[in-house]
């Protein structure tokens, strides 16, 4: 039984369509991530918000609006349907009564990397790829080891060698092969792509492959859910190569035209990325449309030490329509905000996660954020897997 309302694809650059029943990379004539579409009149006319609320928890629960034509190829850890917080304490400290955190670390393999490998994975087994190569921050390897240890996949992994040490062992465990690499993120990729096209590994990098983004952008559908079909003011975003910020803003796009929102105001998205790798936050201050390559990235927030996305236009663009804005932080704000979390709410976040107090604090004393809106921050990972890095 067809359970997806899968159409095609099209270049988020030139337009051009791509076949869904073929496997696909990104359109090589731009160099741009290919974009999911889905026929959203049927699926308006025949789903039923609430009948998707009533199913069995999980990320899978929205499998109309996921890539996966036949549900014997969902490739499944129990993902998604993380909970929305209200941070009392730490709200109060900073005048806001409507903070929430979207705590993503409860995720199979402690990130929400789960949520985008789970779809990557799961259409990869329905196309037939059986080996898989990834570069890697850490998280996203980690994730790609364990789906595709589930769905019986060869996996290949490049990272930095001072990537934290929980994601070498939640890999190797997993089966995958891991190389370290002498070098940044964007090195693995370098590496990682001539290995994919010298022995035909299916390449999962960041907008290299057009799923991931769909399984992230759920995360903006259980938003929604959960403030009753309608939209927080600002989410709090900490940007590597930008997978939920551009997934979430397509989300809002794809609730409206379902006719599932009760009111269409869209948030404002905050990018935030550490002061020693920050290249969304030079170019969205300086006005420009795409980023500059970021050079001698360091943060101990290993997920936003990316010099520069793949999907860099789309993430400018995207922050711009909301309205939004891009902060940077420094290690040791982060470090603060991490201690702060865990003290005054339990929450031991993820450095990244931990990155997006730190910019609310800093957006609350510019009075970009008013005390009486709803802002959700993401914390993306659980701290357990730094370990190596937190004292
Ligand atoms: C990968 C990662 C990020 C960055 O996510 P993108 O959606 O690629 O921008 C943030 N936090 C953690 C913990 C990550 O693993
Ligand atoms: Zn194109």
């Amino acid at each position: 039984m067809e359970i997806s309302f899968l159409t095609n694809l099209t270049c988020s650059n030139c337009g051009k369509s791509f076949s869904t029943e073929e496997v696909q990379t990104f359109c090589v004539d731009c160099n741009s991530p290919l974009i999911s579409n889905y026929d959203l009149n049927s699926a308006r006319e025949r789903l039923d918000r609430d009948d998707l609320t009533k199913r069995k928890k999980g990320m899978w629960r929205w499998h109309e609006l996921l890539p996966v034509r036949e549900s014997q190829n969902m490739v499944t850890l129990g993902e998604g349907d993380t909970a929305t917080l209200h941070l009392p304490r730490v709200g109060n400290l900073l005048g806001l009564s409507n903070l929430f955190v979207k705590d993503e670390s409860v995720n199979p393999t402690g990130s929400f990397k789960a949520r985008g490998l789970s779809a990557a994975i799961s259409k990869a087994k329905e196309l037939g790829i059986k080996k898989v190569i990834i570069p890697t921050a850490g998280n996203a390897g980690g994730a790609m080891a364990a789906y595709a240890a589930r769905a019986g996949m060869q996996s290949l992994i490049y990272m930095p060698k001072d990537t934290p040490i929980a994601n070498i062992i939640e890999s190797r465990i997993a089966g995958a092969e891991v190389i370290l690499v002498d070098g940044l993120i964007s090195d693995a990729a370098k590496l990682a792509g001539e290995k994919a096209r010298a022995d035909g590994w299916f390449d999962l990098s960041t907008f290299k492959e057009p799923y991931r983004m769909e399984g992230k952008k759920l995360m903006g559908y259980e938003l929604a859910e959960f403030f009753n079909w309608t939209l927080p003011d600002v989410i709090i975003y900490p940007t590597g190569g930008g997978t939920g910020l551009v997934g979430m803003w397509k989300a809002f796009s794809e609730l409206e035209q379902l006719g599932w929102l009760e009111n269409t105001k869209r948030p404002r998205m905050v990018s935030v990325q550490a002061e020693g790798c920050a290249p969304v936050i030079k170019a969205f201050h300086s006005g420009a449309s795409t980023c500059d390559f970021w050079p001698g990235a360091q943060t101990m927030a290993s997920g936003l030490r990316v010099p520069k996305s793949f999907a860099d236009r789309l993430i400018l663009a995207n922050i711009r329509e909301s309205n939004g804005t891009a902060v940077a932080v420094s290690d040791t704000a982060i470090l603060e905000a991490q201690k702060n979390l865990a003290a005054q709410e339990g929450i031991f976040a993820a450095p990244e996660g931990a990155a997006t107090l730190s910019a609310l604090k800093e957006l609350i004393a510019q009075k970009w954020i008013q005390r009486d809106e709803c802002v959700v921050v993401f914390n993306t990972g659980t701290g357990l897997k730094y370990l190596d890095q937190v004292e």
